[in-house]
């Protein structure tokens, strides 16, 4: 008999054809297996029909560790008896099939490590040695099919000890594009911040006595550049706090082992198998009692982002040091993506590093870090990207049209929706700069031909002004596809449903800012979500405040304070007290209050990130948002430490609006009565009992059994964990996301999820 057999799935770049010819060896088969243009693979079998019946058996049940088969489909062929034995065939270059995909980057393995380890290894003390299990694959690929001259190894011809194992189907490296040693593969160097090279025998080494010693050193990695320097000394964070126009947005840092990590961290086990997966993401652990590192990582926060090393670099840098930990954060000036070219990094952060650690293999596609929260034992993506994109997150259902979600505009990703498969880009960040821009157009193109696929439609969001509406526009034009227009928080609640693969929900969404379908800022929102038009319906919503002078109120919370305030309590005094916290001092709070006295403003917002930003600054935990969620990330690190609620106020809920003023107000009037942290515990309870009650509500009204907690807020612990026990107390069931960020990062998946479903 002899059967074709077409794979697909991360199947490329995973050992997948040397373990085919394993099995087909093994159980007497002839024929040969190849890649596809398309990264599917393609199998031919000849042999009795026991043998390949027992082949099939072994191709589903013992893939290689890495691999992922989505489908397997077979047709007999009548080829018998022309195959002398079974062969690796050499790519094919045309595309057949759509929808399969190369694996994201992969940390290294324990023999890979063990051998870097091992004096008389060849490879011994090889800073990026791999094999089919390990190393990095999509941000070396410039295009499929996974073959080592589409790579940015196409300039590292292999030596002849790497192509004997190279081409010895036995051998852990048969095939692995990635192989190399310190003879024919990258080299690595150090240099001054001038890029002036300094010859070392052990550069890497080196490095870690450098960053030890307190110096600034920009490490070139797989996906990018990163920054490094010590965990424990004050000075050079101080410095890169300056440079990098970074007053208190945290650092990520590496650290040594587990064992040390459990030094100045809680690690639960969840926690700890997270930390330690092939993805190595940074996971955001709870400080320990005992923490130690430089306030400065951090500030503010209960909990700092850790991860582990994940080439053999990263090993190499810990060697010769006693540090527990370096900081190991992305190397991009503000706004713009993570740098990946070293003339790039030369002008960029040349007044910022002390020294380089530069390599000469050239990155195809950067990809920044994943960032990873546990609630409770449930996993929280704050960012999906390196070591997940752009695998696949798979759908229960086919879409109907083959979409393209482009995002929004903060913590961007791009989304490709083809049949039961969403292929979601790296992290790609604030679509506000040229570069960034550049970026997403690029990620983009790369995604839509790494999948093979024909976009029909395009998803935006409903904002007129944000860029990706605009880019969503000129390629709608360019390429003749139909285009939508999404609302924020639907995008959000559509994705809760599709991951869930769900006819109706009701989603809870909160976050910053969203345009809502009114032209206001919305932000607390209750939507019930279906599958028949109009599909999405606000039902709820926090109560309207104003929003007095637009991204000024978003930066400075006091604002926000004061104009929830006015009117209901005398505020003067305390305002005139906290001037020096706004920019103009005294003069813009006299303007301040003469905008509320007139009631010169124009926006209004239901948000629920800008209700937290203004009890963080009533309680005199921030008063400036440097970063992204700032104040509401710091109102949650106090709010950790509280126990009670303190204020037990019973949500007031009219005509489906959460009143926030009382709950502020109360917070104000106690704000030196009661404990800082019990507060800020207590706005949380309230904020949570008030969603649950109405979301519930709701739920019961329609008829619908699933509750949904989406949009950036959802990263919030204590909300999350309160809205679920009250959810599922009344009987309902409580989903949040499990395969995107809850936040924009997975906007682009919610998007595209409408575009490839809902539309006509
Ligand atoms: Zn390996
Ligand atoms: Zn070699
Ligand atoms: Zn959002």
């Amino acid at each position: 008999m002899c059967l074709k057999i077409r794979v697909t799935g991360i199947i490329q770049g995973v050992g997948f054809r040397p373990f085919v010819y394993r099995i087909a060896v093994k159980n007497k088969l002839k024929g040969y297996v190849k890649n596809l243009g398309d990264a599917g693979v393609e199998i031919l079998v000849d042999g009795n029909e026991e043998n390949i019946q027992s082949f099939l058996q072994d191709l589903k049940k013992e893939k290689p560790l890495l691999a992922q088969i989505h489908e397997i489909m077979t047709e007999k062929v009548s080829r018998r008896g022309r195959f002398a034995d079974f062969v690796i065939r050499k790519s094919s270059r045309e595309k057949e099939l759509s929808g399969s995909v190369i694996p994201p980057d992969i940390a290294i393995c324990n023999e890979c490590l063990k051998e870097l380890r091992k004096h008389e290894d060849p490879r011994h003390d090889y800073f990026f040695i791999t094999c089919t299990n390990c190393g990095p694959r999509y941000t070396i690929i410039y295009k499929l099919p996974y073959d080592r001259e589409n790579t940015t190894m196409r300039n590292f011809p292999m030596c002849s000890f790497c192509k004997s194992q190279y081409q010895n189907p036995l051998d852990r490296r048969f095939h692995a594009q990635t192989v190399a040693c310190p003879i024919c593969g990258p080299q690595i160097y150090l240099t001054t911040s001038k890029g002036e090279s300094i010859n070392y025998k052990d550069p890497v080494r080196e490095t870690g006595k450098l960053l030890s010693e307190g110096f600034i050193v920009a490490i070139k990695g797989y996906g990018g550049f990163h920054i490094a320097t010590s965990t424990i000394e004050d000075k050079p964070l101080f410095k890169l706090r300056k440079a990098k126009f970074r007053k208190q947005k945290p650092f990520a840092i590496m650290a040594r082992s587990l064992e040390v990590i459990r030094t100045f961290a809680t690690v639960n086990l969840k926690e700890a198998e997270t930390l330690m997966a092939y993805t190595r993401p940074i996971v955001l652990l709870n400080k320990s009692e005992k923490y130690y590192l430089s306030d400065l990582i951090s500030p503010g926060l209960h909990n700092v982002g850790v991860m582990l090393p994940y080439t053999g670099l990263h090993y190499m840098l810990f060697d010769k040091v006693s540090d527990p930990a370096f900081v190991m954060t992305s190397a991009n000036p503000p706004n713009q993506p993570i740098i990946k070219d070293n003339n790039e990094a030369l002008k960029k952060l040349g007044n910022t590093v002390d020294y380089f650690l530069f390599h000469n293999r050239k990155i195809a596609h950067r990809c920044d870090d994943s960032v990873m929260r546990i609630h409770n034992k449930n996993l929280v993506y704050i960012r999906r990207s390196r070591g997940y994109a752009p695998a696949p997150i798979m759908l229960k259902e086919k879409a109907q049209k083959c979409a393209l979600g482009l995002g929004g505009e903060l913590n961007n990703t791009a989304c490709v929706l083809l049949g039961k498969k969403a292929f979601l880009s790296q992290h790609i960040g604030d679509v506000e700069n040229v570069e960034t821009r550049e970026f997403l157009k690029k990620a983009t193109e790369h995604l839509i031909d790494l999948t093979g696929s024909k976009i029909e439609v395009i998803a935006c969001d409903l904002h007129p002004k944000f860029t990706t509406t605009k880019i969503a526009r000129n390629l709608a034009d360019q390429n003749h596809w139909q285009r939508i227009q999404v609302q924020h928080h639907y995008a959000h609640v559509a994705a809760l449903m599709a991951e869930h693969n769900l006819e109706e929900i009701i989603g809870i969404c909160c976050d910053g800012y969203g345009y809502g379908v009114d032209g206001e800022a919305w932000g607390g929102e209750i939507i019930l979500g279906t599958r028949e038009a109009p599909y999405f319906k606000r039902v709820g919503h926090l109560e309207k405040q104003p929003l007095i002078g637009g991204d000024k109120a978003t930066r400075y919370p006091l604002r926000m304070a004061a104009s929830i305030l006015h009117k209901k309590v005398e505020i003067q005094e305390w305002l005139s007290h906290h001037a020096k916290r706004f920019p103009y001092g005294e003069k813009e709070t006299q303007l301040l209050m003469q905008q509320l006295e007139k009631k010169r403003y124009a926006i209004y917002t239901t948000s629920c990130g800008r209700i937290l930003d203004a009890i963080a600054a009533i309680l005199e935990i921030c008063y400036e948002r440097t970063y992204e969620g700032e104040p509401a990330m710091k109102l949650e690190a106090a709010a950790i430490r509280g126990e009670n609620d303190v204020l037990k106020l019973k949500p007031e809920i009219n005509d489906n609006v959460l009143n926030t003023t009382q709950m502020v107000l109360e917070i104000f009037k106690n704000r030196k009565k009661l404990s800082r942290a019990d507060l800020a515990y207590s706005a949380h309870v309230y904020l949570a009992k008030g969603l649950a009650t109405l979301a519930i509500e709701k739920a019961l009204e329609n008829g619908v059994k699933h509750v949904g907690f989406s949009g950036g807020t959802a990263c919030n612990e204590i909300l999350a964990l309160n809205l679920r026990k009250i959810v599922e107390k009344a009987g309902l069931k409580f989903v949040i996301h499990k395969a995107v960020p809850p936040g924009d990062g997975g906007l682009s998946f919610g998007q595209a999820v409408v575009g490839g479903f809902l539309t006509i």
